[in-house]
Parts: structure tokens; sequence; C-alpha cells
């Protein structure tokens, strides 16, 4: 009986993506229909315009979260389709954010870059005239690049739908990138580990990636967001189940960086729409992404920041 347990689907479900411990618990379980009405009243769209659950999808989700590592996780990890990124829109972030201002800092003039899930591609062209080359990647062709000779865009989808990495695009000015960068995007990913993995296979001797996560123990003003939830985030990540999968993918962190918020009026401003948010919420979940409590919370901000290089282990 035991065995049968143990080689089930639904157990496997229940492992932690980060640290594989199969100690983790439910903390909510939530039908897809809830979701549904959360984005769309995000979102402003009418009533009924998604169907999450379409064809073979499950009607159901399960919060998890890890003992060991603290990692939060949504089972199954079902990622939106093309169909549901059609529908929303527009929601890769524009201009330079945050993580993209700070990653500048990290590049150094004869670095070949590869950005993948480049978004519009503004971080590609901010960097392009810092380094050497850039090579920006996306599965949506949503890229709207300069023309610019350090530049160029890839067509090919980078990441595999199994978390592996596809055969990588050659940089034209040397024998591999010195850096990749992936900003926002382990939160999207059922398979975060293996392409932390496939990555620090990829990176030559001395590269870096630099990557960013939304941070889960944040303050933002709304009590539930619902593009935190599948099928757009499948993890939320907090600065310890992070640096436990960093370790897993064998990557020693070089700098560690959390987005801050020092804004009083921000705190105050927020914390009152919080708590309107929190009336509107039609479920609750304990330690959600945005709450002000505890206050240590009022000054983390949206996203925690790596540099990692291979460990020489
Ligand atoms: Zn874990």
């Amino acid at each position: 009986m035991d065995k049968v347990r143990a080689v089930s689907p639904t157990a496997s479900c229940h492992l932690c993506p980060v640290c594989q411990s199969p100690s983790t618990h439910e903390v909510k379980s939530l039908s897809i229909e809830s979701l549904e009405r959360l984005i769309e009243r995000d979102l402003s769209l009418t009533n009924g315009a998604l169907d999450l659950g379409g064809g073979q999808r499950p009607r159901q989700t399960e919060l998890r979260e890890c003992r060991g590592c603290t990692h939060r996780f949504f089972t199954p990890p079902e990622p939106g389709g093309s169909d549901f990124y059609r529908l929303i829109g527009e929601v890769a972030y524009t201009g330079l954010r945050w993580d993209h201002e700070l990653a500048l800092n990290f590049l150094k003039p004869n670095d070949a870059l590869l950005d993948i899930g480049a978004g519009n591609g503004a971080f590609a062209v901010a960097a392009s005239s810092v380094v050497s080359e850039v090579c920006a990647s996306d599965f949506s062709a949503s890229m709207k690049l300069t023309p610019n000779p350090n530049l160029w865009s890839f067509d090919g989808s980078v990441l595999q739908a199994d978390g592996g990495l596809g055969d990588l695009p050659a940089p034209k000015s040397s024998s591999a990138f010195s850096v990749i960068s992936m900003f926002q995007v382990l939160e999207h990913l059922p398979h975060p580990l293996r392409t932390l993995s496939a990555i620090a296979e990829a990176l030559p001797e001395s590269g870096r990636l630099i990557l960013s996560v939304p941070n889960s123990k944040r303050f933002s003003e709304r009590y539930l967001q619902g593009l935190d939830f599948p099928p757009h985030h499948l993890h939320w990540w907090n600065s310890r189940s992070l640096n436990a999968a960093l370790e897993a993918a064998n990557l020693a962190v070089d700098a560690e960086f959390m987005e801050r918020i020092w804004s009083p009026k921000a705190w105050v401003v927020g914390s009152w729409r919080w708590l309107i948010s929190r009336r509107q919420a039609d479920f609750k979940i304990r330690h959600m992404p945005g709450t002000p409590w505890p206050l240590r919370n009022l000054t983390r901000g949206h996203s925690l920041f790596v540099v990692v290089r291979r460990d020489k282990r």
C-alpha cells in the first residue's frame, strides 16, 4: 500500500519543487472558479470572460508550503497557455524596473549577455549600451527592440516545457554567454529547479546568473492579487526558499538584495487600501502576499534579486 502511494501522481505533486522534501502541508485548497473571478476583477474583465478550467484542466488547485525551506507552491502546477495570455493582454512589465537598474551594476563591458524572458526588451536595450553583446529571448513576440549593433533577439524557445533549456543560441562575439539574466520568470515555471540546474550547467566557469522573483513576504496595497495565483504564478518565493533552490542547483550567491519601500505615504495609503481590499476578498489566506503584518513587512518591496555563479564544489 505504501509503495502504491509513493509512486502515485498525487503524492509526487506534494513534493517540494525546491528542496524535494516530502514534508509539505496544505495551506489552502482553492477553486479555479474563484481565481477566475479574482483575475477578472483585477483586470476589469467581464464576469465569466476567463475559463481557466476548460478542457481537461482540474477545477481545483492546492496551495502547499514546505516545512523545510518554507517555499509555497501550487499543485498541480498548471501554467497559463497562450489563450490565457492573449485574453489578459499585455502584462509584461514596461520600462526599466528596480531589478533591471540594479542588474546594470553587475555587468562588465566585455560581457556577452543572454536575457531569458526578455518581455518587451526594456532591460536588453539598456544592457546593450553596457556590454559587448545582448541576446534577448522571450516566448511571446512582445519584444520591441530598437535596432542596435550590440543587440539581437532569438526567436526560438529557450525554456522547454519540462524545465530544461533548448538549444541555446550562440553568442556572436565570444565562445559562450558570460551572463544569463532571468527577471520575474521562475515564479511561472512548473519545474524551476530543473531550469536553474540547466542554467548552472550552461554557464561557463566564471559566468553569472542574475535573476529576480516576486517576494511573497512583501507589502502591497492589495490583499489578494489575481496574478499571484495560477495560472500566472505557480510559486510564492521568499528569500529562504530562493536560496534553497539556488543551493540545490549548485549555484553560489554572490549578492542578494530585497526591493524596499521607504515611503510613509505609501504605508498609510497602502494600509488603508489593503483593509478595503481585505473586506472585499471572497476567500482568506493567512500570510498572503500584500500583508502589512507583521509590521516589518511594511518596508519589504516587490522583488528579490540575486547574482549567482556556479559553485565549484
Ligand atoms: Zn522545500
